[in-house]
């Protein structure tokens, strides 16, 4: 298959599809919605608009196809996935402009690299295969007693628009190599780029292995977690959403995994390098995203001794970021995802004006091209002066927004930061070992750094406490665990 960079080429050529048991195809219901470039507010593509009809083809096609998949020998999936990521590192460039035209993603510092990510994510996994290993167990001497992994057999895998290749390849991935077969609902606002992922990995799959369906979430999404052959569902999304999942897997007592929201704190202590804390700020609250990430670094709890410093030196680094075209390499910043997002956004930033006491420093420039006019841009705006526990620092915003909260110690900071329904991500930054390990050991996250902010890595287990989820992900663990069901087989040797 050839790589197609012209991404609205590609858009149209993908348009109005689903890829079921191998072949792309349209709605049952011949029914499609409009994906918009929220750069400009133009159509790019029409997206099959899928209900439960095209969700039981899929799902079908799956558990057909799921037998002969897990009957492979381990290591041959693993190849085959591992042949999926080279296949990708051709089509990084196409993909990330791709995802930049479908969801505002600046190309250059978001969207070509989270089509890396994709790849490796693929890599990775596919290099595992091997280790799904059982145990021996000393249960008896006249008695073989064994445990052996199996795949739970058809996963529900359900992705957000926010980072859609990566979240998805992190979920299908170790899916595919425990010998489970997929079907992918993908987010309405981005359902492109994804779909093109897997049409590139279905020249490998067999088909049926790896499908893909967009649609709305009621319409679409419910009956994939629904179906009666979905074993397991897997989830990235609001809370709200992962409750309603949640509540109808349990109605199936079937397992699920949930990555939620984040108000991930990051903790800056007067002997911290500032510098290093303001860069670290800057890639945690994801500001070239948007902040759209739900690990970004939202509420920043910083020592009075250096809060002013701190705050001036964000702002400026910020203020020298470019917003612009997605598509642009000069661009740092690119939009919001879709206009109740943006509406949303503007509320909590004219709400937290309103407070009193609260100062909003607006940086950065809004683009002057007459052709980004429509474009969905927020200035990225630091609060001062604010409470933690203020709508503005409690609630997941989801835009580029955080909140620079003055403390007065390391055990404050602590205290406040674990004030929050959340626990997904936070960082502490100081020069002393025992205030860093005092602080990972209190602090209520599922991923906790010491001087620097870095994202989702495979190899190491990522979720959250609290309302942020259940079940970890990225890692050899979270295949294991998650992917595949443990049995325990006895010999009697009598
Ligand atoms: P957002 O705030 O972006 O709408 P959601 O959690 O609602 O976040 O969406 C994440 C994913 O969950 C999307 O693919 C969406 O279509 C899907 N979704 C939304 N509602 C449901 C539902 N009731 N059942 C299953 N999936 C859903
Ligand atoms: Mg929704």
């Amino acid at each position: 298959m050839t790589p197609n960079i012209d991404p609205h080429a590609l858009a149209a050529e993908l348009s109005g599809r689903h890829l079921i048991d191998g072949a792309l195809v349209a709605a049952r219901s011949g029914r499609s919605f409009a994906v918009v470039n929220p750069a400009t507010g133009r159509e790019i593509a029409q997206a099959a608009q899928g209900d439960a009809a095209d969700v039981d083809n899929a799902v079908a096609a799956a558990a057909r196809a799921q037998p002969a998949w897990a009957a492979l020998p381990a290591r041959k999936r693993g190849t085959l996935v591992s042949e999926c990521a080279r296949l990708l590192a051709d089509h990084i460039e196409e993909l990330g402009r791709l995802v930049a035209l479908e969801t505002g993603k600046a190309l250059r510092t978001e969207s070509r690299v989270e089509a890396g990510v994709v790849a490796d994510a693929l890599q990775f996994y596919g290099g595992l295969a091997s280790e799904l290993k059982g145990e021996s167990v000393p249960f008896s001497p006249e008695m073989l007693t064994l445990t052996q992994r199996e795949p739970i057999g058809v996963v529900g895998v359900i992705i957000p628009w926010n980072a859609p290749m990566m979240l998805m390849a992190l979920k299908i991935a170790p899916a595919l190599v425990a010998g489970n077969t997929v079907v992918v609902k993908s987010a309405e606002e981005a359902p492109l780029a994804v779909l093109r992922v897997c049409q590139i990995l279905n020249q490998k799959l067999p088909p049926g292995v790896l499908n893909i369906v967009s649609g709305f979430g009621p319409e679409c999404g419910a009956p994939l977690v629904q179906h009666p052959l979905v074993g397991k569902v897997t989830f990235t999304g609001s809370v709200e959403t992962g409750r309603i999942i949640a509540r109808a897997a349990g109605e199936k007592l079937i397992p699920v995994t949930l990555e939620l929201g984040g108000k991930s704190p990051m903790i800056v202590m007067d002997d911290a390098d500032l510098d290093k804390a303001v860069v670290g700020a800057v890639a945690g609250m994801r500001f070239t995203r948007q902040g759209q990430s739900c690990t970004a670094a939202s509420r920043i709890f910083v020592h009075e001794k250096v809060h002013d410093a701190f705050v001036a030196a964000l702002k400026a680094r910020v203020d020298a970021m470019k917003m612009g075209d997605p598509l642009d390499e000069a661009t740092d910043i690119g939009t919001l995802i879709s206009r109740p997002q943006l509406d949303k956004v503007l509320g909590y930033i004219e709400r937290g004006r309103a407070m009193k006491g609260a100062q909003a420093l607006e940086c950065s420039a809004l683009p002057a091209s007459e052709t980004l006019r429509e474009g969905l841009f927020v200035r990225p705006t630091i609060f001062t002066g604010v409470d933690n526990d203020c709508p503005l620092a409690q609630e997941e915003i989801f835009g580029p927004v955080t909140c620079v909260m003055r403390v007065r110690s390391g055990d404050e900071a602590i205290a406040l930061a674990n004030q929050s329904d959340f626990g997904l991500a936070a960082t502490i930054w100081t020069s002393d070992l025992k205030t860093a390990l005092n602080a990972t050991k209190r602090l209520q996250a599922g991923f906790v750094q010491v001087n620097q902010n870095i994202v989702v890595q495979p190899g190491l287990s990522y979720g959250g406490v609290k309302q942020s989820g259940l079940g970890r992900e990225a890692s050899l663990e979270a295949m294991l665990d998650h992917f595949t069901h443990k049995k325990t087989v006895i010999f009697n040797m009598n």
